[in-house]
């Protein structure tokens, strides 16, 4: 593994995303020697902290690893902490100087990686100011970092793009998707590209629909204030959903670089169908948790979670279906689902093929109806592929026994890959922006969602409700019932 050099300065380093994913995933690289002697890390944010108190709470975030106490220290040593407001343009002298002086002491040639791990408000004035100050360097590489949300609409997410382009090019931009660092989402392309008897039925004539599954069973727990203003539809839906739904639906890519692929997910994105409100309406169903008693606990309504308005029409949970216009996909409804306190949790794609052309074996009541074959890719929490294939049921007479061929990554081999985090800061690292989402793909999937918001925020019919612990309000399941399809997945 060869060891990448690189300054890294993190904003936020006091807060959840840096100690429950930044640091863990950087010593995971450590351990691995992506990260070795020529590296440090700036950790700031506003509250005061020592050097070495920032080293005891980046030791603690590790512990679940198990580092030697050896290994901890060593990593634990290349990390410095600046108290900063981000707002205060004199902190940036400190943190230049700080950076600097690293530079010289790590040799780490002028490679800066800038991750923003901070609320979006923050974003335009941290540019600029990195820019002003000189923070950025002349010498080696300046790569910015950034999660989401990005932007709530399309007009908020231009307005945020055009502030942090007037500082980074879009080839300096690393916008983080973690549902793309997934190893089965990468896999999408594998299993689509790699096998002829995919990719040649991988179209309109063979795929009667398409399914994507993105369950949780968790409420809102403490981000309650936050996801009351966000919801299901922009939480999930605009992102990773779209994202999926991009990998899916793209064209094969003429190789499997960055930029081709990217050309082909933009293209994706672009052929799906934008509606107007009515349609929205119709293809788009919203949906609530109420209180219910599930697997032997009580659990509370949404409008009854901490920092959530009692009065809230915020959404828990999105179905939809999406059309694409494009040769290859014209008249294939692509559904989509995703929800909070669901049954379960899981992230699974359906491709649900096409009946025969007759069904040979009506007449003689083998079968009345042939079920269909499903290619089903698994993402969490188990990783793997199965598909759905019926065959004659061994024994005496003829009967029609669908078998599923099933494959699942080894649970101690999903355990040792590496973790989205993990795989994302190291092609951030070496400057790999396949795995993150470009400006076009962003703006486009805004485009998509924000009719959908715009219909629902001007509807005033009650937002349909669904008990905790369940798939979803009756509308999911009777929008797939209008097309005569049902969702194969029923946890
Ligand atoms: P958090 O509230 O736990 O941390 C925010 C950090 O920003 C803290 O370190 C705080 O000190 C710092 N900060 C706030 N105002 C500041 C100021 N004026 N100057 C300097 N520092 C300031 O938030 P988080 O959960 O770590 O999330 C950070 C970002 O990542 C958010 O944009 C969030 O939407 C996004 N995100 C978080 C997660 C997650 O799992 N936590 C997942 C995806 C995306």
């Amino acid at each position: 593994n060869e060891e990448q050099t690189a300054l890294f300065t993190i904003f936020g380093a006091t807060g959840d995303l840096a100690q429950r994913k930044l640091y863990p995933s950087l010593f995971r690289l450590f351990r691995k020697g992506f990260i070795k002697e020529h590296f440090a890390v700036i950790g700031t944010a506003r509250r005061e902290w020592s050097d070495d108190y920032y080293r005891e709470i980046v030791t603690t975030s590790i512990n679940s690893l198990k580092p030697t106490e050896e290994e901890a220290k060593a990593f634990a040593s290349h990390f410095y902490y600046q108290s900063h407001d981000v707002t205060d343009t004199t902190h940036y002298t400190n943190l230049k100087n700080l950076a600097d002086k690293l530079d010289a002491e790590y040799n780490l040639e002028g490679n800066r990686l800038f991750y923003l791990a901070m609320a979006p408000n923050f974003f335009g004035t941290i540019v600029n100011h990195l820019s002003s100050e000189k923070i950025m360097t002349e010498n080696g590489f300046n790569r910015l970092v950034i999660e989401k949300p990005f932007g709530t609409s399309y007009e908020t997410a231009a307005e945020l793009n055009e502030q942090i382009r007037a500082v980074f090019s879009e080839d300096q931009i690393f916008r983080i998707d973690h549902y793309l660092g997934k190893e089965m989402i990468q896999n999408i392309s594998a299993v689509r590209f790699g096998n002829n008897i995919f990719e040649s039925l991988w179209n309109n004539r063979y795929i009667d629909n398409i399914q994507v599954t993105l369950a949780e069973d968790l409420g809102v727990e403490e981000r309650g204030g936050y996801y009351d203003k966000s919801g299901a539809l922009k939480d999930m839906i605009q992102n990773h959903i779209l994202q999926v739904v991009a990998l899916l639906a793209m064209e094969a890519p003429n190789n499997f670089t960055e930029k081709e692929i990217r050309e082909e997910k933009i293209k994706a994105l672009n052929a799906v169908k934008i509606y107007n409100e009515q349609e929205a309406l119709d293809n788009f169903v919203r949906g609530q948790y109420v209180a219910n008693r599930f697997k032997n606990e009580d659990i509370i309504s949404y409008v009854d979670e901490p920092n959530v308005n009692p009065e809230s029409r915020t959404e828990t949970f999105v179905a939809g279906k999406l059309e694409i216009n494009n040769f290859r996909w014209k008249g294939v409804p692509f559904y989509i689902r995703t929800g909070k306190q669901l049954s379960t949790k899981a992230a699974r794609i359906n491709i649900v093929f096409k009946a025969t052309p007759t069904n040979i074996f009506s007449q003689e009541d083998i079968c009345e109806k042939l079920p269909q074959n499903i290619l089903t890719i698994y993402i969490q929490p188990t990783e793997g592929f199965s598909l759905s294939l019926n065959g004659k049921e061994p024994g005496p007479g003829f009967e029609i026994d669908p078998v599923k061929l099933d494959f699942r990554t080894p649970t101690d081999v999903v355990a040792n890959s590496p973790e989205a985090y993990e795989k994302l800061i190291l092609d951030a690292l070496q400057g790999d922006a396949t795995n993150f989402t470009h400006w076009d793909e962003v703006s486009q999937s805004w485009r998509i969602v924000d009719v959908i918001r715009q219909a629902w925020d001007n509807d005033s019919q009650p937002i349909p409700t669904y008990p905790a612990g369940t798939m979803g309000p009756a509308e999911a399941f009777d929008l797939l019932a209008k097309d005569q399809h049902e969702w194969v997945y029923k946890p």
